[in-house]
């Protein structure tokens, strides 16, 4: 089968995006050799806390990190979705618009991949696409994790665990890959909390995205 490049997709809170998400999606487009990474930021499920800042707020600052970089795509069908709104379901839809050859890589954190066991239909994510967790050098050991997920999956889907990214390129789902990245001691929550005591956040987050968030006051 004649290979295509992998889309990346990556879902997130982004409240705000930060610089340890735009090197994680570095990362995997160069390890991975993806086409391009979709950002999807998303929505305000009624059972989880709201995002601090409005829809509109966290796409404006999407939009801001993602300039100029044209593999980055930001996708906006999650964010104003009130409702419960599933990762698989938003798989389901980018599979009918990407085709069922092209390869989908559903980017992670290591913490991330940790809770994927209790996200709604997990195994079926594998029949949509590959997961590729990007785990962060000293970050939280994947061990047992990553060999239970590979058991299930090899019995119940033929889905395995790949150690080359050459993998996502021979079908369009069913591969976990681990790819290494190096640690960014960056968090959306270390974030707000500096903004929250007016302390300087340059170099954890692209300049556009400090100054939208001091220009609007959010996180005060
Ligand atoms: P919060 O602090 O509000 O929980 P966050 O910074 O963890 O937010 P999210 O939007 O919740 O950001 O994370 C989306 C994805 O980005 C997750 O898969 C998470 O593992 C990953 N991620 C977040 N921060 C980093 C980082 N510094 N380095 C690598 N991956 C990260």
């Amino acid at each position: 089968m004649a290979s295509i490049a992998p889309v990346g997709i990556f879902g997130g809170t982004f409240d705000p995006i930060h610089n340890g998400h735009l090197r994680l999606a570095q990362e995997a487009l160069e390890q991975c050799g993806l086409h391009s990474v979709h950002f999807i930021p998303g929505g305000t499920p009624p059972h989880r806390d709201a995002p601090y800042a409005s829809a509109p707020q966290r796409l404006d600052m999407v939009r801001l990190a993602l300039h100029r970089n044209p593999a980055f795509v930001l996708d906006e069908r999650e964010v104003y979705r009130t409702d419960p709104c599933y990762t698989v379901d938003t798989l389901v839809e980018l599979r009918s618009e990407l085709g069922e050859q092209r390869p989908l890589c559903l980017l992670m954190g290591g913490d991330a991949f940790l809770t994927l066991h209790t996200w709604h239909e997990w195994k079926r994510l594998f029949v949509l696409a590959h997961i590729v967790v990007m785990q962060r050098a000293g970050g939280r050991p994947l061990g047992n994790a990553i060999k239970e997920a590979d058991a299930t999956l090899r019995s119940e889907y033929h889905a395995r665990l790949a150690p080359s990214a050459r993998a996502l390129l021979d079908s369009p789902a069913g591969i976990i890959f681990v790819a290494d990245m190096p640690a960014l001691e960056i968090s959306a929550t270390d974030i707000r909390r500096r903004c929250s005591e007016k302390k300087d956040t340059r170099y954890l987050l692209p300049d556009a995205v400090a100054y939208y968030i001091q220009y609007h006051h959010l996180y005060t």
